[in-house]
């Protein structure tokens, strides 16, 4: 957002970042220091600007100049390109044009006499003509079940991304990790670092791992995503045709129903078995569907994204957001070794003993309970899905009725352009949000490629609003700063 604003505005125009951690570009995906923990986008679809997406691979061409388009490289490098990029922009702003940052936590955000007032944990204020709020991810929320005391002790971990998260945890103890997914795949590798050397469970609702990218998958994917694209889209849109001929038999009028997730499921496996009976990859089926995930979630009712979160979510998640190859060979090489041990079920109890935890399990589509003891237990469910409950900003503004969760209470109800709605259902003219807050709104919205793109769009939208309509951007050099910083 900011790269965008320095890039577009009119002289005078000062854009704040407000940031609680004092770092730039971090956030949690890439405050993480570990080397072993990748990005898991190749490196030629990670750049920030929309008109281009090897910007990044450039970038990290200058350091590290055998970086291939494919690869995964570790997340903290892409920490530093942000930061980067933003210095770089705001260094080549026309003047009048600058960028002030200020190391603080915000608490509360008001709109004030048509300005917007943001009020710092420091007891400071921001005041300014327009607010984005950019909080990103919220840190995992606790599991809903008796904790015996556990979440108090030094034998949980809520957060597994923080520095200091698995400092506890000797070489020998066996730990329990909540989640399956790419978060759960992060923590193994952590402790593998730290020399762990113990037994590690994973346990989720499915017991599923995510898969993984194949070498070379980005030049396949490319190849294939044109036709595959537009016959998965044809598909559909036959499919809604088809229903709404179905409406309008039913009571005279023409009702376009929305499509049903079960269609999109069933063109999903066809378009796979093509796709396979070609010599293609599933893989290329999943990424080609991408750009039309918004649409396609738009198309679903409220009933019909509940349907999908509740019985398909976990099967998509492992399909979508997949390992890189060489951290697969890895996963798979600790299950092998007995190391890893994944558990399909959910969580009844926990119960802090002398020892270490007592955790009382049902396995999936069993009745009996099974009991595990483990030293620790780790949280690995990823950010927090519904991000108004778990992000203390957003519980006050939600509570005050300044901004309205989304239908799905995911994250926030915002129009078009990520403007935010109070209760009422009126668009704020002030305050903006993008990325994960409007993840019930439009379902892919957290990672790079789709931000890169709401990041433009809200920039000049933003600019609009503020009679600062956008000027010729200042156009891209790829200097680069030095990564001594
Ligand atoms: C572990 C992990 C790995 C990921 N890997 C990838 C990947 O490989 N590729 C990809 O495309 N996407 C990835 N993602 C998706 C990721 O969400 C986005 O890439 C991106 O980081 C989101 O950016 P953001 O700026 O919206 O949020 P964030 O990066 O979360 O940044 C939000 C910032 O707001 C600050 N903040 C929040 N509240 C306040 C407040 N009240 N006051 C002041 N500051 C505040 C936080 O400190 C934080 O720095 C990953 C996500 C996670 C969690």
């Amino acid at each position: 957002m900011a790269v965008n604003l320095l890039r577009s505005a009119r002289a005078p125009f000062r854009v704040v970042i407000v940031e609680r951690s004092g770092l730039l570009g971090r956030g949690l995906a890439y405050s993480t220091r570990s080397p072993r923990h990748l990005l898991n986008v190749p490196a030629a679809r990670m750049g920030a600007l929309p008109e281009d997406a090897e910007h990044f691979l450039r970038w990290l061409r200058k350091t590290w100049p055998d970086t291939a388009p494919g690869d995964f490289v570790p997340r903290d490098r892409y920490g530093l390109y942000l930061e980067s990029l933003l210095r770089d922009v705001a260094a080549r702003a026309p003047a009048g044009v600058q960028l002030e940052t200020v190391p603080a936590e915000v608490v509360s955000v008001q709109e004030e006499g048509g300005r917007v007032r943001l009020a710092l944990a420091s007891g400071g204020w921001v005041e300014a003509r327009a607010a984005v709020l950019a909080v990103g991810n919220a840190v995992p929320a606790d599991l809903r079940v008796p904790d015996g005391g556990l979440y108090a002790s030094e034998r949980y971990h809520r957060s597994p991304w923080a520095s200091w998260a698995l400092r506890d945890v000797g070489p020998r103890d066996s730990v329990l990790l909540i989640g399956t997914g790419l978060t759960m795949v992060d923590t193994v590798l952590s402790l593998e670092e730290q020399g762990h050397q113990g037994v590690m469970h994973a346990l989720s609702r499915h017991g599923l791992l995510p898969h993984v990218h194949r070498a070379g998958a980005l030049e396949r994917s490319m190849a294939y995503s044109s036709p595959g694209i537009r016959d998965v889209l044809r598909a559909l849109r036959q499919e809604v045709m088809r229903e709404c001929e179905e409406a309008v038999g039913a009571d005279g009028h023409l009702h376009p129903i929305p499509v049903r997730i079960r269609a999109v499921l069933r063109i999903m496996r066809q378009e796979v078995k093509r796709a396979t009976d070609a010599g293609a990859d599933w893989r290329a089926v999943v990424d080609a569907l991408r750009p039309a995930t918004v649409p396609l979630w738009h198309r679903l009712t409220p009933g019909e994204r509940r349907r999908f979160l509740r019985h398909l979510r976990s099967h998509w998640e492992v399909h979508r957001h997949r390992m890189a190859p060489a951290i697969g060979e890895t996963v798979e090489r600790l299950r092998r070794e007995g190391r890893l041990v994944l558990h399909a079920g959910r969580v009844r109890s926990f119960r802090l003993e002398d020892s270490g935890v007592e955790v009382r399990l049902r396995p999936r589509g069993r009745e009996a309970e099974e009991v595990l003891h483990v030293q620790h237990v780790v949280n690995c469910t990823g950010p927090e899905g519904a991000i108004t409950r778990a992000h203390p900003l957003l519980q006050e503004m939600v509570a005050a009725g300044r901004v309205c969760p989304d239908v799905l209470g995911m994250g926030l109800a915002t129009d078009a352009h990520g403007a935010l709605m109070d209760l009422s259902g009126h668009a704020s003219g002030l305050l903006f949000t993008l990325g994960p807050p409007r993840r019930g709104e439009l379902w892919e919205t957290t990672a790079v490629p789709e931000i890169r793109v709401q990041a433009r769009a809200l920039a000049e939208h933003l600019l609009q609003r503020l009679g600062t309509a956008p000027v010729t951007r200042v156009p891209m050099v790829h200097t680069g700063l030095p990564l001594d910083r």
